[in-house]
């Protein structure tokens, strides 16, 4: 088993037991003063629409319109640019990827590309046929995401009746030719539900399931006080996956992914910040990371009027945190800034208000008693049934 962190998207990131990972299954190491010369994946989020409304949703609060969202001509271009300077693998997400009608064709260009293509995305809207096409087309890797083992807490949570269909997909991937990893996006009212996950994991052709405990951006900041699992919650579903080692070794691999909140040091945030990952919207603008808007003080180029290597290699957005040079006290002379880069600079702004702070979850931070005062407020509490907790905020749908 292994100990990582990660949004309701792509990127995996550690706690303590490792850092700044990512699903390529290597992690090549880059000095932190060091520019990469490429980045080694590219987080296509193709749409904000979803049939979904998860309330821990990662995608910003002000989603973009269909109107706005790149055609499949300049997808394509990107893929390719992106192949060309070394991408090795593409991420399609969104919102719902499946909500784009043109995704075999994605995943056909990205595969002629020569990349690596993972589809992730919630199994709606899907059937057997459309599957069928996109393995043809291509498809390497399927990482289907739960809302929970249970159908009535699933619903709840993502505000829709998703966990049948959910279900079906799973069955009929037994039967394709494309890897598949279950995504469990965890939190205060499923966390003692991993047992019965894994008995879904272990029920299925999965070789790879990702506890991923909610970070606190987008839509999971708004409702993190009801997401956020208490310190007990936690060590029993550690308990748990600990018993459980054993069994599972050699047939599903299991990554956990902590809530950073409890964490003594923060997530190397994306794998360092403009260092391994680009991310491009659906209207074209090229992200270091999911969140990063969050941080006013950043402009973003679009691959419609800018090439993905211009981008990368001389972007404002991209220069920014890259480095040390903008950091700041306790990061700048402590000797794990070169593991965690400091942690994440979207979580600085939202809880510190300074993208250029030291992550607040760091024990080092003079801001973590803010964080302790927020679990402070969640532990003292014991975690209610869902159904007492009618007061979500839940993501909308996009025009
Ligand atoms: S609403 Fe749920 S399924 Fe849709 S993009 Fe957000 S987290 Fe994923
Ligand atoms: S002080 Fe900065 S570099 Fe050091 S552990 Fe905390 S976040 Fe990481």
């Amino acid at each position: 088993m292994t100990l990582l962190e990660c949004g309701s998207l792509t990127p995996f990131w550690s706690v303590e037991l490792r850092q700044g990972t990512f699903n390529l299954g290597y992690d090549p190491e880059i000095p932190l003063g060091m520019t990469p010369s490429n980045p080694l994946a590219l987080i296509a989020e193709l749409t904000h629409r979803c049939p979904l409304h998860c309330v821990y949703c990662s995608n910003p609060l002000e989603l973009q319109a269909r109107r706005d969202e790149l055609s499949t001509e300049a997808w394509s271009r990107v893929l390719r640019e992106a192949a060309s300077v070394g991408v090795l693998q593409a991420d399609f997400t969104g919102g719902e990827p499946l909500a784009r009608p043109d995704l075999v064709d994605l995943v056909r260009a990205a595969r002629a590309a020569g990349l690596y293509v993972s589809l992730i995305t919630s199994g709606m809207p899907l059937d057997e046929a459309r599957l069928d096409a996109l393995v043809e087309a291509g498809l390497d890797h399927i990482q289907l995401s739960f809302q929970g083992a249970r159908e009535e807490a699933g619903n709840e949570i993502s505000g829709t009746k998703a966990h049948a269909q959910k279900l079906r997909v799973l069955e009929w991937l037994r039967k394709r030719r494309v890897a598949v990893t279950l995504n469990f996006v965890i939190h205060r009212h499923n966390i003692d539900q991993i047992e019965e996950m894994l008995a879904l994991a272990e029920s299925s052709s999965t070789t790879r399931v990702e506890f991923a405990n909610v970070q606190y951006y987008g839509w999971a900041f708004a409702n993190r006080e009801q997401l956020l699992p208490t310190r007990a919650q936690l060590d029993r579903s550690l308990e748990v996956l600990k018993r459980t080692e054993e069994r599972l070794r050699g047939k599903i691999r299991v990554e956990f992914i902590a809530p950073d909140y409890y964490a003594k040091y923060p997530k190397a945030c994306m794998g360092g910040w403009g260092r391994k990952l680009m991310l491009i919207a659906p209207n074209g603008d090229a992200l270091p990371c999911h969140a990063a808007r969050v941080i006013p003080s950043l402009t973003f180029e679009n691959v419609r009027n800018c090439s993905l290597p211009e981008i990368w290699e001389s972007s404002d957005a991209f220069q920014k945190f890259r480095g040390e040079e903008w950091m700041q006290e306790p990061c700048r002379s402590c000797d794990r800034r070169a593991l965690d880069f400091g942690g994440c600079r979207c979580q600085a702004l939202l809880l510190a208000g300074d993208a250029a702070a030291t992550d607040p979850v760091c024990s080092l931070s003079p801001l973590r008693p803010k964080v302790d005062a927020i679990l402070a407020g969640v532990n003292a509490s014991a975690p209610t049934e869902i159904a007492s907790r009618p007061d979500w905020l839940y993501r909308p749908n996009p025009a």
